[in-house]
């Protein structure tokens, strides 16, 4: 015992439970020396996985600060009220609720509380960028609730609004659902508030994705003009994994009532604790330049493909994501997706408007710049990944290009490290143990372990 008290905290794991501790080593390892571009995902600072790793993870407190059913709470209450002020200041918010164990949970809250089931909503056409949780069919809201789907237009591929406004109209939903999980344009969320008011409807927005634009300014708010506005705060926000709504203050005791006691139980504290410290980062000056890094980013690395003739839905993007129609040469998302992961390149593959594949196949993948921007990357390196992409996609039965690619996103990583200092701790392990995997990361190193060169 007394040996494991005098180890550094990180190595508890290691002794406690070998076969976890080598997986999130691996994982550590992976994440550094990949080029992640999943639209969806970021890198946490060290500070917020502190957080989340936290003793909160310990304490009961359900009910909100000032108001719970359990002893003990005074910390509790303190990192919850620090969330709430911070993304109210953040969003300019009247009301907040940061319990929400994810963007899902949200938005079950947000439906429990002014829907019945059977009633109908207009959300999002899934296909054409919409998220699960806006009425698919397997999906709760698909069940419970009558769905109307809208759209994007076949020529511009843009949100169809005079569409939406006809739906609203025809239909009379309780709730328009606006907002979605790969659609790289601006959305014009003054004029889906207009079109709900004319409908007498509510309108909940869903930001998920574009959280991290709206809070500094990047993407117009969608506050003025919605009831309720739900998010994840691990997207571009840049935090721990977890859900967050925002409505107006007549909404606020309904809706605090089913998120608890009507559709969780205890809040993840340890979770809370890392919301705020999330929304303190959103908050400073630097955060507003990486977001404004992050669209630069997607600029420049849409152009090198575009110009490397592959179609851009919409032909565009205004935001942190990009869909690139890969079957505009013959490829089919499925393909492009594992092709660009041998090389050590992480996209998903991606349905496009009017896709002609189906959901497992796809004819597109989206692309996006929000965690590369985080590990200080720019428009050079951008332009170099646009290289790479193209390159795969151009030759993709080359299965010996792939791992010539993949030895430049190694170099690539270096100059760009990511949670060094775990990476400093875990490589002796990984030399022994997971050699064969990353050998591509080690090249100096043979197969018994020994350093061969420097
Ligand atoms: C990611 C996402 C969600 C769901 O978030 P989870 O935390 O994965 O449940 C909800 N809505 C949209 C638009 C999303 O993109």
């Amino acid at each position: 015992m007394s040996s494991i008290a005098n180890l550094p905290i990180s190595r508890y794991l290691q002794y406690r439970d070998p076969e976890v501790f080598r997986a999130v080593s691996n994982e550590t390892l992976r994440q550094y020396s990949q080029l992640e571009l999943i639209a969806s995902e970021n890198f946490v600072s060290e500070a917020v996985l502190e957080a989340m790793g936290s003793v909160f993870t310990n304490k009961y407190a359900e009910g909100y600060p000032g108001r719970r059913y359990y002893g003990g709470c005074e910390f509790t209450d303190v990192v919850e009220t620090l969330a709430i002020e911070r993304a109210k200041r953040l969003f300019s918010a009247e009301h907040v609720n940061v319990q929400p164990h994810s963007g899902t949970q949200a938005n079950v809250a947000v439906y429990m509380t002014v829907l019945s089931p059977g009633d109908t909503i207009l959300g999002m056409n899934l296909t054409h960028g919409g998220h699960l949780t806006h009425g698919h069919p397997l999906n709760f809201s698909g069940k419970m609730y009558k769905v109307i789907a809208y759209g994007v237009s076949r020529e511009s591929e843009t949100i169809d609004y005079e569409e939406l406004d006809r739906l609203a109209q025809e239909h009379k939903p309780k709730l328009i659902v606006v907002g979605a999980s790969a659609y790289p344009r601006v959305i014009d969320f003054e004029r889906m508030g207009k079109i709900a008011k004319k409908a007498g409807t509510l309108m909940m927005a869903d930001i998920a994705h574009i959280a991290g634009l709206v809070a500094v300014g990047e993407h117009p708010s969608p506050i003025p003009h919605c009831d309720f506005v739900t998010t994840t705060t691990h997207k571009t926000l840049r935090g721990p994994r977890g859900g967050m709504i925002m409505c107006k203050n007549a909404f606020a005791k309904d809706l605090d009532k089913i998120v608890f006691p009507g559709t969780q139980g205890g809040p993840l504290v340890h979770i809370i604790a890392a919301k705020a410290v999330c929304f303190h980062e959103a908050l400073q000056p630097e955060y507003k330049s990486y977001i404004e890094q992050v669209v630069k980013n997607a600029k420049v690395l849409c152009g090198t493909i575009k110009k490397r003739g592959y179609r851009i839905v919409s032909g565009g993007t205004d935001n942190h994501l990009m869909l690139v129609d890969v079957f505009s040469k013959g490829i089919t998302g499925k393909q492009a997706e594992k092709a660009l992961e041998q090389a050590g390149i992480t996209v998903n593959k991606n349905t496009i408007p009017f896709d002609t594949n189906s959901p497992m196949v796809t004819s597109g993948i989206r692309i996006g710049t929000p965690a590369l921007t985080t590990r200080g990357m720019k428009e050079p390196e951008m332009e170099m990944v646009g290289e790479f992409i193209s390159d795969i996609l151009d030759d993709i039965q080359n299965v010996d290009l792939q791992p010539k690619i993949r030895s430049k996103v190694v170099e690539l990583t270096k100059r760009f490290p990511l949670y060094e200092s775990r990476l400093t701790e875990i490589r002796p392990i990984i030399f022994i143990s997971e050699w064969k995997s990353f050998s591509y990361f080690f090249p100096n190193v043979n197969f018994r372990g020994k350093m061969t060169g420097k």
